[in-house]
């Protein structure tokens, strides 16, 4: 069985001490919390700070991003090794609003993969089509190439670290949530072409958590469908209340 991956990406909100205060919150909310798998993706200034609170519990941080090489004169940009002297074990990659506002590609999806995977981060990497694309009827195609791309050269064995995050760009930010049933459509779709570009066994394990305005209202139906194996979640993530009842939601399915 899949355990639940619930993630929050907190995009460019809460500065360090805000974000010192909704980890100490969030840690109160979920400390009873066993089955779920819990990450908070502060932006990369309160990364250091979140590690350190979470110490000794079930919490993982993550970063929002970060440039596949190792070092070197690119200004602005992170490494791995940097998004792990924080203490941060996951990284998102090739999140919609990369991919729309700064020139993120499928191809630097790919390095980007393949350099978080050789550095040993745990890489939850982003995929969906526009709402235009829907209304074409080309969700399949879309979804299914940015996957193949995403993944290409990505061995099996180096394939089940991977988190995908299947995200309707319609339904980022918006308050529209797809169906359940548009949902797992597209995750079931999604895992197909994982049996077909690796085996049974990775097509099986591998967690796709679902993303677009997911809040306690809709996370448990979203996330009882057999293909929907956790959430990212943007806005409700920003406050204790809404993320961990989101969490328990999931703990409840688990
Ligand atoms: C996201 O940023 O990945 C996201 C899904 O945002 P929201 O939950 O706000 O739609």
């Amino acid at each position: 069985m899949r355990n639940i991956v619930i993630a929050g990406n907190w995009k460019m909100y809460k500065s360090n001490s805000e974000a010192k205060e909704l980890v100490e919150e969030l840690k109160n909310k979920t400390n009873d919390i066993i089955k779920t798998r819990m990450i908070v993706c502060p932006p990369y200034t309160a990364l250091s700070i979140a590690a350190e609170l979470v110490k000794g519990t079930n919490i993982q941080v993550g970063a929002q991003n970060m440039y596949w090489e190792q070092q070197g004169a690119f200004t602005g940009e992170i490494s791995t090794e940097m998004i792990k002297s924080t203490g941060a074990t996951f990284v998102l990659i090739g999140h919609s609003e990369r991919r729309q506002f700064f020139g993120e590609t499928d191809e630097t999806v790919n390095k980007k993969l393949k350099a978080a995977l050789q550095s040993g981060l745990n890489p939850i990497v982003c995929i969906g089509e526009t709402l235009e694309e829907r209304e074409s009827g080309v969700t399949n195609d879309v979804v299914g190439k940015q996957v193949e791309k995403a993944l290409a050269d990505i061995s099996t064995e180096s394939m089940k670290k991977v988190v995908l995050a299947y995200e309707p760009i319609w339904a980022i930010g918006t308050g529209k949530t797809a169906t359940p049933e548009q949902a797992q459509d597209v995750h079931k779709f999604i895992r197909s072409i994982l049996f077909r570009l690796y085996n049974t066994e990775v097509g099986n394990e591998i967690v796709i958590q679902y993303g677009g305005s997911v809040k306690p209202e809709n996370a448990t139906e979203l996330l009882s469908q057999p293909d929907i194996d956790g959430a990212l979640v943007g806005g409700a993530c920003l406050k204790a209340e809404s993320f961990s009842e989101i969490i328990k939601a999931a703990e409840k399915l688990s």
